[in-house]
Parts: structure tokens; sequence; C-alpha cells
């Protein structure tokens, strides 16, 4: 299978090099260059999440050197459960938080950095991220100990929660953790100008930002699976509801639902950051910047992954016609963590949140929520609101007591530089090309 860049049909690549590159070289974002077609019938009902999900990803992979170590890297980075629950007699929760780092993000980094890791031969492979919360620390927490690869993760210095910052600094070794003055926009930033500036190139800069395709075709595996299993236990399609901030999990909600699974609608939540709902109301999509809000991980003014959402439909009309936002300001979010918690006992993080508060907007039926984090990631926003004190996994009591270690900078390219080569020099020393 070839993938084309969101702004080129003609530029096509393998697997791997889009894997590798993260970016196409025109700006744009990879792609399939056609959506497989699963034949639902071959698919044998008891595999095991892992075996699922080499079949899901096969056509994906056909002709990779990948290919055959499918399995492996399959049974390697899943090997967490995922369950679904019930909410009440309508609703579901598929839980997506049970990977080391307690979001569905470990889903993305874990099958990256296996497939990264398999792909980097001679040269080590940098992964330069920018966080705003989960995704630097599912990424550091994947790559770490990786030999074929080192992380640098860039996250806005007291923009994160007490324990995501822990989640972030608590590994050394391959990962350096960087806190940035500024915010989530200036690290992002210097992740972009790194990857043009010529004395970047001897670390072999990758990403993993959700605008990687390693990251998106793992997340399309539950969508797949559990609409396979929910349309065999009940007898009818479920619609998805997706907590939405970049826009790749619900992407991948679309492909799993274009790839023939029995997906009957998908509805994305979001906080008070609404450039989708904007542009289904004008058709002209505006950029906007970040508003700061609860469920702060889908704190996004403009989504990375909204070409590859747009690309999978004709026009605006079409668009309007598969695409609902529902948004959920952050009173809306505390009254549903509240509510829930009073109904039902369960304790739904602020992103979660958003996807009920849609939910109760929507009259069809039966819904999964997609449950994006383990409620303990943000204790300091929810256990005021249920007068309770959240019980910590015991995979985050292991990651809050290792010691932990971030180098401070400004917001500035040449400092970040400076500051990973002495890193990275000390541990392994980085191969400087000639000239
Ligand atoms: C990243 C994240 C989201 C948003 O997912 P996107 O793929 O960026 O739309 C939602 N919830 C949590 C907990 C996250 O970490």
């Amino acid at each position: 299978m070839q993938f084309i860049s969101t702004r080129n049909p003609q530029h096509k690549v393998s697997i791997n090099d889009a894997i590798q590159a993260g970016l196409a070289p025109d700006g744009g974002l990879y792609i399939p260059e056609k959506l497989p077609k699963i034949s639902l019938a071959d698919i044998a009902p008891n595999l095991s999440y892992p075996n699922f999900a080499e079949i899901i990803l096969t056509p994906f992979f056909a002709q990779s050197p990948l290919a055959n170590s499918l399995n492996t890297l399959c049974n390697q980075a899943f090997n967490f459960p995922v369950p679904l629950k019930v909410l009440n007699e309508t609703t579901w929760v598929m839980e997506l938080f049970h990977g080391p780092t307690l979001s569905f993000k470990d889903f993305g980094a874990r099958f990256l950095a296996e497939c990264i890791n398999a792909l980097s031969t001679q040269e080590k492979t940098t992964i330069l991220v920018a966080t705003s919360g989960d995704t630097g620390s599912a990424v550091a927490a994947a790559f770490y100990h990786k030999p074929q690869a080192r992380v640098i993760v860039l996250f806005p210095k007291g923009e994160v929660s007490a324990r995501q910052e822990q989640q972030i600094t608590c590994w050394q070794d391959n990962v350096l953790a960087i806190a940035v003055k500024g915010h989530f926009d200036d690290c992002q930033h210097l992740v972009k100008s790194a990857f043009k500036a010529p004395n970047w190139q001897d670390l072999h800069l990758s990403t993993a930002n959700s605008i990687n395709l390693g990251r998106l075709l793992p997340q399309v595996v539950y969508y797949a699976y559990w609409s396979l299993h929910f349309q065999y236990q009940h007898g009818i399609p479920a619609g998805f509801i997706v907590p939405s901030g970049n826009l790749g999990n619900v992407t991948a909600a679309y492909w799993a639902q274009a790839m023939g699974f029995p997906i009957r609608e998908i509805v994305m939540a979001t906080n008070a950051n609404r450039p989708v709902q904007d542009y289904l109301a004008t058709g002209k999509y505006q950029p906007r910047a970040s508003i700061n809000t609860l469920a702060n991980a889908m704190d996004v003014g403009n989504p990375s992954n909204f070409e590859r959402l747009l690309h999978l439909f004709a026009d605006f009309p079409a668009f309007k016609q598969e695409v609902t936002a529902i948004a959920a300001n952050d009173n809306d979010i505390a009254q549903t963590i509240e509510q829930v918690y009073k109904q039902t006992g369960i304790i739904l993080c602020p992103h979660t949140a958003t996807a009920y508060f849609a939910r109760q907007q929507l009259s069809d039926y039966p819904w999964i929520l997609a449950a994006t984090a383990d409620p303990s990631k943000f204790e300091a926003v929810i256990e005021p609101l249920i007068h309770q004190t959240i019980p910590v996994p015991l995979t985050l009591t292991h990651l809050l007591q290792r010691p932990n270690h971030s180098v401070e900078i400004a917001a500035d390219l040449d400092s970040l530089h400076r500051v990973a080569v002495e890193y990275f020099e000390k541990r392994s020393p980085i191969s400087v090309g000639e000239g």
C-alpha cells in the first residue's frame, strides 16, 4: 500500500517513509491512498486484542519490511486491557486509559515506538515532541530504553498538571524533558522550526505528534474491535462519541467506519475550543488561538488533523452531512462529572465528560463513549467536584515515586539545540556529519 500527502495525491511513499518522516515535504499529512475494505466474515470472533490488531493493520503494512514482525509489534504495543463498560441502558464506555501513562495516547505512542525502533538501522532517530500533557508522557514512556531512539519532550512550564509533569520528567537516559518558558504553541513552534533548521539534521529528527501516521493507524483498531463486538453481542451497530482536540482520534474512527466496520455514526465532543463547529457554521476554516479549559488535552484552536478529516469528504455539504461536533464549556464539564458520579458512581475525566455531555444532546442510541484518560491524572479538577479522593492506579503510583529531571529553557531554538546536544553527547555521542 502507498501513502499520499493530503496536499498532493501524486506524492506517494511507503509506510516506512511516512512513519519516519512524520510530515510530508509539502507540509501535508500522510494518508492511505485508499482505505482497505476488511471482510468482516473473515475475522475470527475470539481473537485476542493484539491478534485482532495485527489483522486490521496488515493491509497497511503490505510490502513493508515490518509486515513479518507485525504480530510481535502488536503484542508488545498492546499489552494492556481495553474494556467496554456499561454506563446506563443506552450508553457504554470504551476505556482507553489502561496503558502505562493512563491515556489513549499510549496506543499510538507504543505502536509508533515499536515501528521506529524496528525501522532505524545505523542512525538513532530523535523524536522531538511538543506536549500539552498526555502526549509527552505517553511518548516518553513508549520510547524509554528503546535502543534506536532518543526523545526530546517539550512542555510549557507551569501549564501542565503536577502529575502530568512528573510523568514527563521521570524517565531520563534516552529521554530529555524540557520545560519551555512559554505556552504549548511555543513548544509546537520550536518543533516545526527544528525540522526546517540545517543544524538539526545530525539528530535524524522525527515526530511523534498525532500527525505521524504510525500513531493514527493503531487508533483505528479499538473502534474496529468494539464496533464489531458490540454488533455481535447486541445485534445493532453503535455510534461513537469521541472527545476531540487535534482530531487524530476521531479521524481514526472515521477510517474504521470507511473500512467497513459497523459504526452507526460518529460525533466529536469538544471543549470551548470550537474550530470545527465554526467551520460547520460558515464553511470557512479559521485557525484560532487556543482557550484554556478543564479538559486541557483538548485545548486546540488549530487542529493538526483537520486536513485529514477534510480529505475524507468530497465537499463541504458532504462534510456537514457526516460530521457532528458538540461543545461543552467548563461549566458543562464540571456539572457532568458531578452528575455522572452521583448517578452511577463512575468518575469521568474532564475529557470523557465532554463526550457524556454530548451524549445527552443526542436521541439515537446505543452510544459508546471513548474514555480518553484515567481520572486520577486530573485529580485537581475532579476531587473538589465529587468530594472524594480518586484511587490512583498502581502504574501511576510507581511513576510518581521515580526521581524527576528536566531542563528549563527560553522558547528559543538555539538554546534547545545546545541543551539537546549536551545531554545526548554525555550519554551516547551524536555522530556529527561533515560540514
Ligand atoms: C489528546 C487527548 C484528547 C484529544 O485527542 P485528539 O486525537 O487530539 O483529538 C482527548 N482526551 C485526552 C485525555 C487526550 O490526552
